[in-house]
């Protein structure tokens, strides 16, 4: 950690030296930042979450970073991304000073990874270069200013430009992920359709989709109630479930899944969404992906299948 600090101060030539260096390090080797401290959902319970599950992978050391909370001031808030190979946002609040933005920036351009979940897709609407990282989004005032509808149509990711609102998710359930990218390095070895926990199905996002490949899909059922957004029921269409973004020389892996209600608190729960063994997996597969490009870990045993869910 202390040589990773050293060399920040590299021209930026070197740091890219460095972050492709991650690449075959041993096990233990790589670092994780979890970044939280405001969410409208449980960030205590989520980054906590993270931190354990990569942990468990035996491959990141893993520091959490907490951001002031909402409405503080944010003049000392100065994450070092630069030292972490992964950074996990667990994050939907008040927007960072534009330094913290610029440091993230650079950091992604320079080739450094990022993961989000969930409601992290809610925030810093105004982000442009964010919102480019996350691919889509959803809530926070997102309208047809933030991008078209990312849609997955026979067999493709398509980009649909009407206008409205973004962000819908019906009530909570269990529900199919269909995986549409088999061979890539996150998705290898899962099966073609596993049932996942309990979870807000998230639909209608939308977002600038550049450089973005959908990994897996979820079907959004016209029979079941949807909130929080403009439609009545679920779309009837396969919404991005799963998906990467490549930004600069950086790659970021985002789920829309994952959910845990506002109140919760650590030690409580189960939160079938984010026990989930299938949830847990991609996190794990997805933080190894976006540090070093690709995926060593093996397909736990008790990964959900096609018609049983599997928590931790
Ligand atoms: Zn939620």
């Amino acid at each position: 950690m202390r040589l990773r600090a050293l060399l920040y101060a590299l021209p930026i030539c070197l740091l890219a030296q460095v972050a492709s260096s991650a690449q075959g390090e041993q096990a233990g080797s790589l670092t994780a930042m979890v970044l939280t401290g405001q969410n409208n959902h449980g960030w205590q319970v989520l980054s906590a979450h993270y931190e354990t599950v990569l942990e468990a992978t035996g491959l990141f050391e893993v520091d959490v970073v907490t951001s002031p909370p909402r409405g503080a001031d944010m003049s000392g808030f100065a994450p070092d991304f630069a030292s972490y190979d992964v950074v996990v946002i667990e994050y939907n609040g008040d927007d960072w000073p534009r330094r913290v933005q610029k440091s993230f920036e650079r950091y992604m351009e320079n080739g450094g990874g990022m993961v989000y979940a969930h409601a992290v897709n809610h925030t810093f609407t105004n982000w442009v270069a964010f919102n480019e990282m996350m691919g889509i989004g959803g809530w926070g005032g997102r309208d047809e200013a933030a991008g078209p509808y990312v849609k997955y149509r026979d067999g493709q990711m398509v980009l649909d430009h009407r206008p409205g609102h973004a962000g819908e998710c019906v009530d909570a359930h269990a529900f199919s992920v269909v995986t549409r990218e088999t061979d890539h390095p996150i998705m290898r070895g899962l099966p073609p359709v596993w049932l996942h926990g309990t979870d807000e199905l998230y639909s209608n996002q939308r977002g600038p989709a550049k450089n973005m490949t959908i990994l897996a899909t979820a079907y959004s059922d016209p029979a079941r109630e949807a909130h929080w957004g403009v439609e009545t029921h679920g779309t009837g269409e396969h919404e991005p479930m799963v998906y990467t973004i490549g930004y600069g020389q950086g790659r970021v892996f985002g789920t829309a899944m994952g959910h845990v209600d506002g109140g919760a608190e650590v030690g409580s729960g189960p939160w079938p969404a984010i026990d989930c063994e299938g949830f847990i997996t991609l996190i794990q597969r997805g933080a190894e992906w976006a540090a070093t490009g690709d995926v060593t870990q093996p397909v736990p045993d008790t990964f959900p299948t096609a018609t049983d869910v599997s928590l931790r």
